[in-house]
């Protein structure tokens, strides 16, 4: 809301609403079309807005219709998924995966089979430590050991967001020895 309109609605919200309304009504292709137009500047602002209210998208996210209409929207969007995976194939053959079984072996018994965030033993996962979007392939160096709810939690956080700074440099030391000690 500009200026303009923010002190429009606040001298009658409850017309404001009922004419925007209305005006909705009558233009029902005006916010597909003008983001269409605007493609960058509204992701730009949606981006903004979950940083101000990330509780927000968490719930949204667990909302019954929220996960149906996601479950619809892969179905209908095949194509976009594919593309979604050969990107992150193209990725991973570009900078070499070759972190193997072996390695997940020692990455577990160097973290003591614990989640390194809130040391659950429970449904412990690999994380990326930095992203593999973000060309960082998974190596020693690069794998923590996390409980599949942390590394939810974490998502495309940085380490740094994620741990707090000092948690995450103490972190970066010890995956530095681990990839020392196994070359
Ligand atoms: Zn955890």
């Amino acid at each position: 809301m500009n200026k303009i309109h923010k002190e429009k609605y606040w001298k009658n919200p409850k017309i404001y609403n009922k004419k925007s309304k209305k005006w909705r009504r009558n233009h029902p292709n005006y916010d597909k079309e003008y983001y269409a137009k605007n493609t960058e500047k509204c992701l730009k602002n949606s981006k903004k807005w979950q940083k101000k209210n990330p509780d927000y998208h968490k719930e949204y996210g667990k909302r019954k219709e929220t996960i149906i209409r996601s479950k619809k929207w892969r179905k209908n969007n095949p194509e976009y998924l594919r593309m979604i995976a050969r990107k992150r194939r193209a990725m991973k053959k570009k900078i070499k995966e070759n972190y193997t079984i072996k390695h997940s072996v020692i990455t577990f018994n160097a973290f003591n089979n614990k989640c390194y965030n809130c040391k659950s033993t429970e449904k412990l996962e690999i994380d990326h430590h930095r992203p593999l979007s973000k060309g960082y392939p998974l190596t020693l160096k690069n794998a923590v050991i996390l409980c599949r709810s942390c590394n939810s939690s974490k998502g495309n956080k940085s380490p740094e967001d994620f741990y707090g700074r000092y948690k995450c440099k103490k972190l970066d030391t010890k995956l530095k020895k681990i990839a020392k000690n196994n070359k």
